[in-house]
Formats: structure tokens, C-alpha cells, sequence
């Protein structure tokens, strides 16, 4: 195939899409991060960890199952047998309908793996791309210009691949269509174990949906106690604006009911806001290719949302690539 290409974003669909081309092709990828991951990453903070965005994941489709399987996830993919329930009516029912995985010992462990040998920009934003003479110019926000590609791909949330992406593009007006939806994650560190019966808890309240303890997965330390809580998603459109110390305060507050103790009195906190977390409106192409300008565009939003529709969109966007070339 011989093509220069540029991948905008290493999270798992930029991954994906480049383990699947760097043989034989010249990669080089972006991502304004400091570490690669996105969504499926880990905070540090003072003495501890949390996975603040992906909490798990499934293996429902062959080809997942397949590269699960495969020698670039040993070690580092374990099963999660987690003590797992919902609450209904005030009733705690078991949460059995997946199996879950995650990456050990931290959910951005699986990304670094992927990532090994390829060519990544760290702490590099992409601010423009654009063709000069057929080829592809990117430009990241630090002025740089990087030129000369054949192939540009976008792995990037919706509307972040929409404000770089020509208007001309032949799918342009696909990816509007679809919606990605906010929300918040709660970090909460304390310094004793704590056993609330439970290890992840999904929720029907209208301010959090989710707590998982973080501690409770495999290779974490567990002689201290971290809780994730994540805000529901109707609660998180409505304030996805609002002061950040607010939504803490609101968050840890309903919190304190669920696990009965108080959380504002937590060693640690910290809140982050994800502006595009989940996937309400998903695309059923399972990615996207423009064979004129040779753009492609993939991500967890063009194939049913989260971890392993990520990586399924970006294996797609690879063999569209390698079958044209
Ligand atoms: C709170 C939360 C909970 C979740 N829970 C689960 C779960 O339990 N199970 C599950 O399967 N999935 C879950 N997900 C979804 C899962 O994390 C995603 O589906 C998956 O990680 C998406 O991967 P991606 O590569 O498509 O996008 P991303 O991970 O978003 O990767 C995009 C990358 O692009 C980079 N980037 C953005 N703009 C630029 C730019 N201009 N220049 C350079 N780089 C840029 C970003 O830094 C990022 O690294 C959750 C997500 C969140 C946020």
C-alpha cells in the first residue's frame, strides 16, 4: 500500500484503525491528550486511580472476540466478576446481562499496549486539515504543519470530527445526524476499605446512574477504596454547563444515600466533565470513507457506541483502506 496517513485521535477506534494499516504504510497519529485512550482512560490523583470514563467492556461480536483473544491482550484483559446489581423499587437486583471485561491494571493499560511502535503526537490538538495539490495538510493548534498524506482519518467523537471536517465531504450530512450526550464523573478516594455490599450499581435516580467501585477490579490496589459515580444523562444535558463545584456537591450528595456514608467527607474528590460520553443517536454504517478526497471517519458513534463498537468501526475504516489501495 505504500500511503502516509494521518489518524486524529488515539483512542480505541484510532488505534484500531492503525494497528490494522501500520503494516506497510506510514502513520503518523494526533492526539491532544497527554496520554492515548480517550474515553477509555485513567485519572491519576494523589494516591489514587480511577477509570473515569469506560468502566467495562463486552465481546459480543466474532472479530472482537477474536483480537481479545489474540497475544496483544494478554495480560492486560481479565474478566471483571463483580458483585453487580441495579436498584428497583429500593431493591437491589443482580446486573447479570453481560459478561464484563476490562484492561488490567488500569483501563488505559489496553490502549497503551495498542499503542506500542506506532508513530502518536501526544499534547498535539488538530486544528485544520485541508488538501494542497491532492494531499493531505494537518495543522495542529501549536502551528505546526504536517503535509503530504494520502489518507486522513478522523477517530473522533461526532461533533469534534464535524468541526474539522470539509463540508464538502460526501458524508458530511450523515454525522450530523447523529448525537453524543454529556456526562459527568465523580472520583472519590478513601483511605480505608469500605465493603457497601456491592461492587457496581446502576441506578434509576435522577441525578447519578452509576457507581462502580473502582478498587473492587482486577490488579487495583485494594487496601483503599475508590468509587466512581457517573451522572445520569437527562440530569448531565441539563447542566452540562453548570459550575463544576455545584454538580460535585449534588452528586456526592445523592451518593452519600446510596452508600450510606457520607461521601462530602471523602479523602479525596475530584469531577470531571466528559462533554461527549454516550452515544444517543449512533450511525449504522460502522464508519465512514469519502473515496474522492479519501477521508475516513470512525469512532464508537458510527457503530452502536462504546468500547467495542470503537474498535469494530476502526477495523472497518482499515479494510475500506487497504481494499481501495
Ligand atoms: C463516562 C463514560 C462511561 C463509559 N462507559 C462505558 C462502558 O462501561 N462500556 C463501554 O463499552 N463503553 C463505555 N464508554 C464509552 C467508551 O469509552 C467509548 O465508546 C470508546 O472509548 C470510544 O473510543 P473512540 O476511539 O471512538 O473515541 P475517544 O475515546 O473519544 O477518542 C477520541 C480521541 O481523540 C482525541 N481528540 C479529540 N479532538 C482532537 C483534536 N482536535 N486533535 C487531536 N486529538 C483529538 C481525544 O483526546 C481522544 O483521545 C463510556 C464513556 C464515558 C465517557
Amino acid at each position: 500500500m505504500n500511503q502516509n496517513i494521518a489518524i486524529i485521535g488515539a483512542g480505541i477506534s484510532g488505534l484500531s484503525v492503525a494497528r490494522n494499516l501500520v503494516e506497510g504504510n506510514n502513520i503518523i497519529l494526533f492526539d491532544k491528550s497527554r496520554g492515548v485512550g480517550g474515553r477509555m482512560s485513567t485519572r491519576y490523583s494523589e494516591a489514587y486511580e480511577f477509570d473515569h470514563g469506560a468502566q467495562y467492556f463486552t465481546a459480543k461480536d466474532k472479530r472482537f472476540k477474536a483480537f481479545l483473544s489474540s497475544k496483544i491482550s494478554e495480560d492486560v484483559i481479565k474478566p471483571w466478576e463483580s458483585r453487580a446489581f441495579y436498584k428497583k423499587d429500593n431493591k437491589l437486583i443482580p446486573d447479570t446481562g453481560e459478561f464484563r471485561y476490562v484492561s488490567q491494571p488500569r483501563m488505559n493499560s489496553f490502549a497503551k499496549k495498542l499503542s506500542k511502535d506506532l508513530n502518536i503526537r501526544l499534547n498535539s490538538k488538530v486544528s485544520s486539515i485541508y488538501r494542497d495539490l491532492k494531499k493531505w495538510v494537518v495543522e495542529t493548534s501549536d502551528g505546526k504543519a504536517y503535509k503530504n498524506f494520502d489518507i486522513v482519518i478522523l477517530a473522533l467523537p461526532n461533533q469534534q470530527a464535524l468541526s474539522l471536517m470539509p463540508p464538502e465531504t460526501s458524508y458530511f450530512d450523515e454525522v450530523q445526524k447523529t448525537q453524543m450526550d454529556p456526562c459527568f464523573a465523580l472520583m472519590v478516594g478513601f483511605k480505608k476499605k469500605y465493603d457497601f455490599g456491592w461492587d457496581s450499581l446502576r441506578l434509576n435516580n435522577n441525578i447519578n446512574s452509576w457507581l462502580a467501585v473502582n478498587s473492587s477490579k482486577p490488579g487495583r490496589s485494594d487496601d483503599l477504596t475508590t468509587l466512581v459515580i457517573h451522572s445520569e444523562v437527562e440530569w448531565s444535558k441539563k447542566n452540562k454547563s453548570s459550575d463544576k463545584s455545584w454538580i460535585q456537591n449534588q452528586m456526592a450528595s445523592a451518593a452519600s444515600k446510596t452508600c450510606g456514608i457520607d461521601i462530602s467527607r471523602a479523602h479525596h474528590k475530584v469531577i470531571h466533565r466528559w462533554m461527549f460520553a454516550s452515544v444517543s443517536k449512533s450511525s449504522s454504517k460502522g464508519c465512514f470513507y469519502d473515496h474522492s478526497l479519501n477521508i475516513a471517519t470512525c469512532g464508537d458513534w458510527c457503530n452502536g457506541g462504546r468500547v467495542e463498537g470503537a474498535y469494530i468501526s476502526g477495523l472497518m475504516a482499515a479494510n475500506i483502506i487497504k481494499e481501495k489501495f
